[in-house]
């Protein structure tokens, strides 16, 4: 068998941390921590065949090298071959045809800005998803009007964050569900408890649940590796864009143009401005491509293919760092 190669998938791809790397199977969207001496070994095992790996390291590895491969045989991560040359790397080339490939509309009324046009001028540009969170207590029946343009667009999908409230009759929330089939979360944050109504197992993930949390909690940043994005269409757009803000838009309660809510740059208001003009502004795409390789901190970070922040980048003295922390250490590993 030492003269044999072992080979990880070409979608179970080792990522360098400061103090502790992963395999991410961009397949199955799982990870497997490993020591940053396995990440070397993986790394010289490509041009090399087990024997001659384990000569590498003069022979004081063999074990474990031994060991590991028959674990990651087993965990379907890899395999041993005799013609390695026939299973290139994946190519992670990434691009869209889409100007726009997600959205985040907040909404305070039914006053302040038009949604319908809004959701149109989305469609228009191809945006694939839609969040949107209502802030308070609204007319249902007179938002639900605004949706009409939806049905039969290219929109895929779209989550809808609401304030709970016990006084709206569940049959209003179920005709929301029933709507239109892109409708695929309904999720009332402030609620008494927490609770799945429904759940989905499909690409979209469909679901209608209740939350304890409150709508600003469920916003801001919150960095866990269950908000990591583990798929091939992510990994490959990280490797050279921002994944938390690139080709992504955001409109406030008032109807400001923003990369981002919690950004503090506007870029015009969308009752006076397109979104198609605004996308063209060198300076709202300024940052889509500053992918957490070139940022301080998240360059040394194991998860930086796939980590989503959506935090402002800062430029300081020709590098880049995110202007909010966030709580995990690269360099010991740790969660805050
Ligand atoms: S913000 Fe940066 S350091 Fe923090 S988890 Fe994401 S990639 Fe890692």
């Amino acid at each position: 068998m030492s003269s044999q190669y072992f080979k990880l998938f070409s979608t179970c791809i080792p990522v360098k941390g400061q103090s502790e790397s992963l395999i991410c199977d961009i397949e199955y969207g799982q990870i497997f921590p490993i020591p940053n001496l396995l990440f070397e070994i993986l790394k010289s095992n490509k041009t090399k065949n087990i024997e001659q790996l384990k000569d590498a390291y003069n022979g004081k590895l063999d074990k474990g090298i031994d060991a590991y491969f028959n674990l990651f045989a087993e965990k379907n991560l890899g395999f041993y071959t005799d013609t390695p040359e026939e299973f290139p790397d994946l190519n992670l080339k990434w691009q869209s045809p889409y100007k726009i490939r997600n959205a985040v509309i907040e909404i305070e009324n039914l006053e302040n800005y038009s949604i319908s046009n809004t959701l149109t001028q989305l469609n228009d540009l191809g945006c694939e998803g839609i969040q949107i969170r209502i802030l308070t207590t609204i007319d249902l029946d007179a938002l639900l009007a605004e949706f009409e343009c939806v049905v039969g667009s290219r929109i895929k999908y779209i989550e809808i964050f609401l304030p709970f409230n016990a006084d709206t009759p569940f049959e209003k929330l179920i005709k929301w569900r029933n709507f239109d089939p892109r409708i695929t979360k309904i999720i009332q944050y402030n609620a008494l408890e927490e609770k799945v109504i429904e759940y989905k197992e499909n690409y979209y993930k469909d679901v209608f649940f209740l939350t304890k949390k409150s709508l600003s909690s469920t916003s801001k940043e919150q960095y866990s590796l269950d908000r990591f994005a583990f798929n091939i269409d992510t990994f490959a757009e990280a490797q050279k864009h921002n994944i938390g803000l690139n080709r992504k838009i955001s409109i406030d309660s008032f109807g400001n143009i923003k990369n981002y809510l919690t950004h503090k740059s506007t870029f015009g208001n969308i009752n006076d401005t397109l979104i198609s003009n605004v996308i063209n502004l060198t300076e709202f795409k300024k940052d889509w491509n500053t992918n957490n390789t070139k940022i301080e901190k998240c360059n040394q970070c194991q998860f930086r293919f796939s980590c989503v922040s959506n935090v402002e980048i800062i430029k300081k003295n020709r590098k880049h760092y995110k202007l909010e922390e966030c709580n995990f250490n690269p360099l010991t590993n740790q969660w805050n």
